[in-house]
């Protein structure tokens, strides 16, 4: 991406897309409108990027009717045909690169860097969940039984499936969830984040034009309210959401609640992300993995590091490394190429993250940040801050955000620091910087996280060799992106 050849050509593209007004409604609007919100650019507020026509009780009902007629004739064509049109998708997704970066860039304040990463994993999830759908959901599985009979299982659609998303990757864990749902035979009823409806709403329209028809696949704008509208539908076969903690378990509520058929929940949330770094590691990588984990996409990714654990006798040297590059990272516009930390996602954020850093400073920790250029208070900033704290149990919160915090450990009181860390009841992501390869056993056995990064960092998934997910409090599994995925959007049928 850094080649001039490449770049000088792509920002010119880019440019032309701004003045573009971008407009997310649902599939089906209604003749009574929702409410109409703007979309405005984290990176500066005062531009507006488009509008979010928000789903109404009516245009909910509606939905779930349609997608409940046409569902069994989507589960009949097969993981085959299902897998061609979701392959025409990705190819779709391709020829609109310059789209989706100028959206992920203006709508999510995403650097351009991070914008190619996430088309690219959108992409590969795809294609992916169709290749697993013809492995999993075309022929039967043959069963014999002792006296020869031919028994078959089948897996099939479970029904309707809504999906849930979240904004920090509006593009990817967007049609990750749902072309899961619809790889397995679901229809699909889908609501991206009230923060980045425009990046949902052009991928639906694209996944449309593949062919996968529009009652199949029905995007709901809205924010909470719209969601929990979904989610307490006496029809809806299953759930799949990204999000919070506290937004699971009220989904889950809502589910128990409903005089529904018992539905499925897939919940990816939040984690307490730690790295432990004993003297055996290699300076020069901890550096380079510490600052791409922690403030890549300024911090929010769900895998993003949280608390740094370094070993006393390394620690004072190693963080002074740490801040040589942290304060040469450069904070700014993400159109900007050499910018390495563009904003956060909206003022919310933006204010929690200060709180956070306003209180370390009154209990007087030691509390680093980097330089702020102009412009920047036009729109969600916050300064990557390193905050310096004796236990990863100081934190209660997820600081979801470019705040690192960091720990010191004695080598005697390893089996303490993983404890601390499982005691969180979060499992999301763990790393070790470790050459000792009996610390690395020792830390695999006791941690209690479903992705363990070994001195590398720790920045989420790669679909089908990295698939990513937690446990605990950071979520149900199975994993995105693995073998296994598919299945819990299913059902499984024995002919015998
Ligand atoms: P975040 O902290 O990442 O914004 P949230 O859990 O608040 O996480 O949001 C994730 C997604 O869940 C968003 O699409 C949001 O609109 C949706 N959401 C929020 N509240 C509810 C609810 N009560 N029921 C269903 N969906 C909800």
């Amino acid at each position: 991406l850094s080649d001039p050849l490449v770049l000088g050509p792509l920002q010119e593209r880019l440019k032309r897309l701004e003045s573009i007004q971008w407009r997310a409604e649902p599939t089906f609007p209604a003749e009574e409108p929702g409410e109409i919100a703007p979309i405005t650019m984290p990176h500066d507020l005062t531009v507006e990027v488009g509008t979010r026509r928000d789903a109404t009780a009516e245009e909910v009902d509606a939905a779930y009717a349609r997608a409940e007629a046409i569902q069994p004739g989507w589960d009949a064509l097969g993981g085959d045909r299902r897998a061609l049109l979701l392959e025409e998708a990705a190819n779709q997704f391709e020829a609109h690169t310059d789209e989706f970066l100028s959206l992920c860039q203006r709508e999510a304040g995403k650097t351009l860097l991070d914008g190619v990463a996430e088309l690219r994993e959108a992409v590969d999830f795809l294609r992916y969940y169709a290749a697993e759908a013809r492995r999993q959901f075309d022929e039967p599985l043959y069963l014999p039984g002792p006296t020869g009979e031919e028994n078959t299982l089948r897996m099939h659609g479970r029904g309707v499936f809504a999906t849930i998303s979240p904004w920090n990757f509006p593009l990817a864990i967007f049609i990750g969830m749902a072309s899961a749902a619809l790889a397995a035979g679901n229809a699909v009823i889908t609501k991206p984040a009230e923060q980045t409806p425009l990046t949902a709403a052009l991928a639906v329209k694209l996944m449309h034009h593949a062919g996968i028809p529009p009652e199949v696949l029905q995007l709901l704008p809205g924010a909470g309210e719209v969601g929990q509208l979904i989610t307490s539908d006496p029809r809806v076969a299953g759930v799949a959401f990204t999000g919070s903690t506290e937004t699971a378990r009220l989904i889950n509520q809502s589910l128990a609640g409903r005089d529904g058929p018992i539905a499925t929940l897939i919940a990816e949330t939040g984690g307490q992300n730690a790295m432990i770094v004993d003297s055996s590691a290699l300076p020069e990588q901890v550096v380079r993995d510490v600052l791409a984990s922690a403030f890549q996409s300024a911090g929010q990714r769900c895998s993003a590091l949280r608390v740094l654990y370094l070993q006393d006798d390394v620690a004072d040297d190693m963080l002074a490394m740490i801040r040589g590059g942290f304060e040469a990272l450069h904070v700014g516009d993400p159109a900007d190429l050499a910018t390495d930390v563009g904003p956060v996602i909206d003022p919310d954020a933006q204010a929690a993250l200060e709180r956070h850093v306003a209180r370390s400073i009154a209990s007087e920790r030691n509390v680093a940040r980097c330089f702020m250029p102009e412009g920047t208070d036009k729109g969600c900033y916050v300064a990557p801050t390193i905050i310096e704290v004796d236990s990863i149990l100081d934190l209660n919160r997820e600081n979801f955000g470019p705040v690192l915090h960091v720990a010191r450990f004695k080598s005697e009181d390893l089996g303490q620091v993983v404890a601390d860390i499982n005691a969180t009841g979060y499992g999301l992501t763990l790393g070790l910087h470790s050459r000792i390869a009996a610390t690395r056993r020792y830390v695999q056995a006791r941690a209690k996280v479903g992705n363990f990064y070994v001195n590398r960092n720790q920045i989420g998934a790669i679909v089908e060799s990295q698939p990513f997910g937690g446990e605990g409090l950071s979520g149900t599994g199975p994993k995105a992106g693995g073998p296994n995925y598919l299945a819990r959007f299913a059902t499984e049928r024995v002919t015998c």
